[in-house]
């Protein structure tokens, strides 16, 4: 199976888990001791406001914003009842959650972060407020006739699911399924997963609207889902560098805690790269990074792949002799200097004045090159700590610079 499928399958695990917690807790949840029913109503608000809680600490707004579109559509299948969908005002109330819910939270997946208790979040919580008051306009309006209208068949007979979600919800549904699905497998981001498994959820709760426990396990589970959600994005955060998307220093200081046995460690570090800044500019700088750090983190020889910082790379080669690691690290070094990336020029002149009208004029791209100096060491009777291993890398790669750079040092 190839990797990048093995990671997607990975990533399904939790929310599938948390689902089938939920399936087990209706099929089982009559059998709870008297002491424990209050969980088949209580344990959907215990979740949605532990999950609230734990997203404002972390300051994922996003997170808050679809957590309370589903803890109103909770609070709303209580207070009026939905059950039995009886009365145009359930059923008007039933469709704008069947409507609203998938489309919030198919807006966070599209959305930037903008923290919990910001001015921007709140103001976005404006909208859940607009659709609460037009959900109540339309009942107090329209009643009857918008109840028949939200409910009237979209779909030819065939293809109707039997279900008590009408069907343009089940259209608004599928299409933020959609929506926040391919955000995930773009962004890869843990948070856009759990808004679409969030949905999943949410349409199991409404699908299941006869039976309080369905609603209200499937509510708690997509609030689960959406907790673990915003935890392992914060642990991507902590131990993955923004800029390359490797693993970073912090996740560099695990590794070489629980490193033990033959070990090298390779310090790579970009040549000449402030210049390269000062003549490219630092978008073009963060450019190149990106592209040694891909090329860094497909080394081969086991060897993995941190960003130490700045310009500055780290290689461990658990298991591994230096002469073992040394043919990897030579190819690196080729690899990098051979490759060629096209930068475009800057268009903007440097000085306002006679050169103003060239602004705006695109003069041809240009390809460049960069190499990258390597100083490389292993853990021997000298060199017993993983820092005494890293300091003697450091030291080889000086030695590299002296020599001239664009090369591998021991
Ligand atoms: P040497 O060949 O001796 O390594 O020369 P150098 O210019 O690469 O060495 P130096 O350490 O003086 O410069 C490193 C520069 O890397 C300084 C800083 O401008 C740049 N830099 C560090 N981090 C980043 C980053 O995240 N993005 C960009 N664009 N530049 C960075
Ligand atoms: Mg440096
Ligand atoms: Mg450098």
């Amino acid at each position: 199976m190839s990797p990048a499928i093995y990671r997607v399958l990975q990533a399904l695990l939790v929310p599938a888990f948390i689902l089938g917690l939920a399936y087990a807790a209706i099929t089982f949840g009559s059998a709870l001791p008297d002491s424990l029913a209050g969980l088949r109503v209580h344990g959907a608000v215990i979740a949605l406001t532990l999950s609230i809680a734990v997203s404002i600490a972390f300051g994922r707004g996003r997170v808050v914003f679809a957590l309370l579109s589903l803890a109103l559509a909770y609070a709303a299948y209580r207070h009026f009842p939905l059950a039995d969908l009886a009365g145009p005002a359930a059923r008007i109330v039933f469709a704008a959650l069947c409507l609203f819910v998938p489309v919030n939270l198919a807006l966070m997946a599209l959305l930037p972060e903008r923290g919990a208790l910001t001015g921007p979040a709140m103001r976005r919580l404006a909208l859940i407020a607009a659709q609460a008051a037009l959900t109540v306009g339309l009942i107090y309006i329209g009643g009857n006739d918008v109840a028949t209208w939200l409910y009237r068949p979209l779909l030819p007979g065939a293809l109707t699911i039997n279900s008590p979600i009408p069907q343009a919800g089940q259209a608004a549904l599928l299409l933020a399924l959609l929506t926040c699905t391919t955000a995930w497998l773009i962004t890869r981001s843990a948070i856009n997963l759990g808004l679409a498994s969030a949905i999943v959820a949410f349409a199991l709760a409404a699908h299941g609207l006869a039976n309080p426990d369905q609603f209200a396990f499937f509510t708690a589970g997509g609030a689960l889902i959406l907790i673990v959600a915003v935890l392992q994005d914060t642990f991507r955060m902590a131990f993955r560098d923004e800029l390359t998307g490797l693993p970073s220093r912090r996740a560099l200081n695990e590794s070489l805690a629980a490193v033990s046995g033959r070990y090298a460690i390779a310090m790579v570090d970009v040549d000449h790269f402030k210049k390269f800044n000062d003549t490219h500019g630092h978008d073009t700088g963060d450019q190149v990074l990106k592209m040694v750090a891909s090329r860094l983190a497909h080394c081969g020889g086991g060897g993995k792949t941190y960003r130490y910082g700045g310009e500055e790379f780290t290689l461990l080669f658990p298991g591994k002799s230096l002469d073992q690691a040394l043919p990897y690290l030579e190819s690196l070094c080729q690899d990098i200097a051979g490759y060629r990336m096209a930068v475009r020029s800057p268009d903007r002149p440097e000085r306002t004045g006679p050169g103003k009208k060239n602004r705006g004029v695109k003069r041809a791209d240009k390809t460049v090159a960069v190499t990258i100096s390597i100083g490389v060491a292993e853990k021997n009777g000298k060199l017993a700590t993983p820092d005494d291993v890293i300091q003697a890398a450091d030291k080889a790669l000086y030695r590299a610079k002296n020599k001239g750079r664009n090369r591998v040092c021991r």
